[in-house]
C-alpha cells in the first residue's frame, strides 16, 4: 500500500485536511495561516498532477458554539448559518480552493460519528464510568488538577473552568499504548516537524489515560451534538465527533468508492494546541475502528499579532477579509506564507506586511515583469524572440531556475513553506541580476548585438514563465496575471511536472497589463501616532 502511493503518475491521490474551526466568532488572522498553508500545498499537489482532495470546515457541535449563539441572542441554527457564511467568505477572499466544505451538523457526519462510536463499542473499547474533573468550555478539554495553571486552563487563563461530575462513556485509550508507540517508531514522517515528537512522547511517559467520549445531555438546554447510539441521555463528546470529520469528508461510511480512493489521508494540518488529539486519540480511534491511519500530522506554530497574543477579549484581532480588501489576496497570502514557520511561532505585523509587499512583491517581482514585458514591446513589437546561442550567463540562470524548483519541492515536502518561497525568490533575484548584467537597453542600440538581445529577452521571459508556475501555489492570482502578460494560460493540473523546466513551453507574444503590485505608502509615522492615542 505504502509503496504504490509513492508511484508518480496522474492517478496518485493526495488527501489533505485542515482542522475544523469552532464557529463561535468570525475568523481572524490566526485561523488564516493554517488554511492558506494547506491551500498552497493542495495547489502544489494539483500542479504535480495528483488526484488531490482538500477538505475544510466547521466544528459546530460544541457547547462553545451554543454559548456564542446565546451570548449574541441568536437562535443556534441562525448563528451557525451566519458563521458558515462568514468563514466561507473569508476563505474565498483568500483564494482557498477546497474540494469539500464539511459542517459537523450534517446528517452524513452524524452517521459517521455514530458508526465510529459503535465500532469502538463492538471492539470492547467503550465503557461507562463516573467522570469527574475540570472542563474547559473553550477548547472542550478535560483537565486534571495537576494540569491546571493557577487553577485555570493552560490555554485559556481568563476562562472559568467547569467542574464536571457525571456518568458517561469512556474510550480505552490505554488499550492502544503499545500499538501507538510502535506506529510512531516505524513511521518517522508521521509527526512533522520532528521537533513536535518530544511533546507526543511526553504523553506516553505520563501514561495514556482513557478519555471520556460523551457528555450527559443537560435537561435544561436543547440537545446539541451527535446522540450516542442507543442512549438518548448522552451526546458524543465533541472531539470524538470532530476528529471523525476527516472520514465523513471522503464518504465514510456510505460512499465506499470515494473512501477507498482517498483514505488514508496524506496529511492533517493542525495547530500545535491540538497535537494530543491528532497524534494519540485519533490514531487510537482509527485502530479501534479497524481503519488505516493518516500518513502524516503536520503541526504549525501560532501567530501573534503585532507581537501580542491574538485575543477577542482584548480586541487584538484582524479580519482577513479587511486585509485582502486593502492589500489584495496575493499580498496577504505571500506575507503569511513567507513568514510562516511550522517549527516555531511567528508574528503578523502590518508594517512587516507593507515592507515585504514593497521590497519583494512590488520591487523584485513586479518590476521584473514590468521591465521585461515593456522591453519586449519596445524592442520586438511584443513578439518574444527565439534565443540565439546560450552563454555562461544563460547557463547560470538556467541552473538557478532548476535549483529554485528543486529547493521549493524539497521544502514543501517537509512543510517549510517560507523556505519554499525563499527558494523560488532566488530566481526572482537572479533574473533581475541577469538584466543588470546584460543591459538589454544598451544592446538595443547596437545593430551587431541584436541576436544577443533576442537571447536576453527570451531568457528573461522564460524565467518569468517559470516563476509564475513556481509561485502559483502561493500567489495564484499574481501567477495568472504574469502568465497572461506572457500570453499564456493560467497554470493548470499537472503543469509543474509537464512545464516546470527551462524551455518546456513555447513563448509567443507578450501583452502589456496593469502594474502587478503598485507600491504602498509606508505608515511608520501614522502608526506611531495611533499608538500614542491609544496609551
Ligand atoms: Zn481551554
Amino acid at each position: 500500500m505504502e509503496e504504490s502511493h509513492e508511484v508518480e503518475g496522474d492517478s496518485r491521490s493526495y488527501y489533505i485536511t485542515t482542522a475544523i474551526d469552532y464557529p463561535n466568532a468570525e475568523p481572524h488572522i490566526g485561523h488564516t495561516l493554517e488554511k492558506v498553508a494547506a491551500d498552497a500545498v493542495a495547489r502544489y499537489r494539483r500542479l504535480q498532477g495528483c488526484d488531490t482532495y482538500f477538505s475544510m470546515g466547521l466544528d459546530e457541535n460544541s457547547q462553545h458554539v451554543a454559548k456564542a449563539a446565546e451570548t449574541n441572542q441568536v437562535e443556534l441554527p441562525v448563528w451557525i448559518a451566519r458563521m458558515d457564511e462568514a468563514f466561507r467568505l473569508a476563505w474565498a477572499k483568500l483564494g482557498i480552493q477546497y474540494d469539500r466544505w464539511i459542517r459537523t451538523t450534517e446528517e452524513s457526519h452524524f452517521r459517521a460519528s455514530q458508526e465510529m462510536f459503535l465500532r469502538a463499542q463492538e471492539r470492547g473499547d467503550v465503557y461507562k464510568a463516573i467522570y469527574s474533573g475540570w472542563y474547559c468550555p473553550n477548547d472542550n478539554t478535560f483537565y486534571r488538577d495537576d494540569e491546571l495553571v493557577d487553577g485555570k486552563c493552560p490555554d485559556h487563563p481568563t476562562v472559568d473552568l467547569e467542574w464536571v461530575e457525571e456518568e458517561n462513556y469512556f474510550f480505552a485509550l490505554s488499550h492502544y499504548s503499545e500499538q501507538l508507540l510502535a506506529y510512531i517508531a516505524t513511521h518517522p514522517n508521521f509527526i512533522s516537524p520532528p521537533s513536535r515528537l518530544a511533546e507526543v512522547m511526553s504523553f506516553f511517559h505520563q501514561g495514556l489515560r482513557d478519555f471520556s467520549i460523551s457528555r450527559r445531555v443537560n435537561p435544561k438546554r436543547p440537545i446539541w451534538g451527535v446522540p450516542v447510539p442507543g442512549d438518548p441521555d448522552q451526546v458524543i463528546y465533541v472531539w470524538f465527533d470532530a476528529l471523525t470529520n476527516y472520514l465523513t469528508a471522503v464518504g465514510f461510511p456510505d460512499n465506499g468508492t470515494q473512501f477507498e480512493r482517498y483514505w488514508p489521508a496524506d496529511v492533517h494540518v493542525i495547530g500545535k494546541d491540538i497535537v494530543r488529539f491528532h497524534c494519540l486519540y485519533w490514531p487510537a480511534m482509527l485502530m479501534s475502528a479497524d481503519l488505516p491511519l493518516p500518513r502524516q500530522i503536520a503541526v504549525h506554530g501560532f501567530i501573534t499579532l503585532e507581537g501580542r497574543r491574538i485575543s477577542k477579549t482584548t480586541g487584538n484581532v484582524v479580519s482577513p477579509v479587511d486585509l485582502v480588501d486593502e492589500f489584495g489576496v496575493d499580498a496577504v497570502r505571500y506575507y503569511v506564507l513567507r513568514n510562516l514557520s511550522f517549527t516555531s511561532d511567528s508574528d503578523f505585523s502590518r508594517a512587516g506586511l507593507i515592507q515585504r509587499y514593497n521590497d519583494e512583491l512590488a520591487k523584485d517581482l513586479g518590476n521584473l515583469l514590468n521591465r521585461v514585458v515593456s522591453m519586449i514591446q519596445r524592442y520586438r513589437q511584443g513578439t518574444i524572440p527565439q534565443p540565439g546561442a546560450d552563454g555562461e550567463l544563460e547557463r547560470a540562470l538556467q541552473r538557478v531556475a532548476d535549483e529554485a524548483r528543486r529547493g521549493a519541492e524539497k521544502a514543501l515536502e517537509s512543510w517549510e513553506i517560507g523556505r519554499a518561497i525563499e527558494s523560488v525568490w532566488s530566481l526572482v533575484q537572479r533574473a533581475n541580476q541577469y538584466l543588470e548584467q546584460n543591459k538589454p537597453w544598451k544592446l538595443a542600440r547596437k545593430a551587431e548585438k541584436q541576436e544577443r538581445l533576442d537571447t536576453v529577452l527570451y531568457s528573461a521571459a522564460e524565467s518569468l514563465r517559470l516563476l509564475a508556475l513556481y509561485l502559483a501555489p502561493f500567489i495564484p492570482s499574481a501567477s495568472k496575471k504574469i502568465l497572461t502578460q506572457l500570453g499564456l494560460p493560467a497554470a493548470k493540473h499537472g503543469d509543474w511536472r509537464k512545464l516546470g523546466t527551462w524551455g518546456a513551453a513555447r513563448l509567443c507574444a507578450v501583452s502589456e497589463g496593469e502594474i502587478l503590485f503598485p507600491r504602498k505608502e509606508t505608515e511608520t509615522h501614522h502608526s506611531e501616532e495611533k499608538e500614542q492615542c491609544r496609551s
